[in-house]
């Protein structure tokens, strides 16, 4: 018999993006892990006890990534219930503000990357970070081909027509 824990694994996919999505069955897009055969939790809740410990009492779990059926307690932050209702999609004003990178990139699933460091959250857009890097690359692709035409430049010079 495996344990309720292997079996809780067993129904998560970690995906490279970070989220860890639930397989299993799901209550309103979130994961419903039945912990015992009488009892469904939460999935996310699930790991977050058992990877970072007790939830405190009258703390709701937020999930940064805004995937409903991740796991991944990197994902997560336990708020007040009043502060997810703000945070939450019912106030679409104050969920763009903190759903939303400075360029208006929706942060959620695969949009964002949540950074940990000195247990500080932070959520990195990936799209402008993917940007950024095309623009790099653009300006490296521009100067090799000028570098290029300036070569063959000198290498007609003296010569007629070309
Ligand atoms: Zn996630
Ligand atoms: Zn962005």
């Amino acid at each position: 018999m495996p344990t309720a824990e292997e079996r809780f694994w067993a129904k998560v996919h970690r995906q490279p993006e970070g989220c860890w999505r639930w397989t299993g069955a799901k209550n309103q897009g979130y994961g419903a892990f039945h912990a015992t055969p009488n009892r469904t939790i939460p999935a996310h809740r699930y790991a977050y006890e058992l990877l970072r410990g007790p939830i405190p009492p009258g703390l709701t779990i937020d999930h940064l990534c805004r995937v409903r059926d991740c796991v991944n307690p990197d994902h997560m932050e336990p708020v007040s219930r009043g502060e997810n209702v703000l945070r939450g999609e019912s106030l679409p004003a104050q969920n763009k503000r903190r759903d939303c990178c400075k360029n208006g990139h929706l942060l959620t699933g695969t949009n964002v990357k949540i950074e940990i460091s000195h247990d500080r959250t932070s959520r990195r857009c990936l799209v402008c970070r993917r940007a950024r890097d095309r623009e790099r690359n653009g300006r490296k692709a521009k100067r090799r081909s000028e570098a290029k035409r300036l070569s063959r430049q000198k290498a007609t010079t003296g010569t007629k027509g070309g």
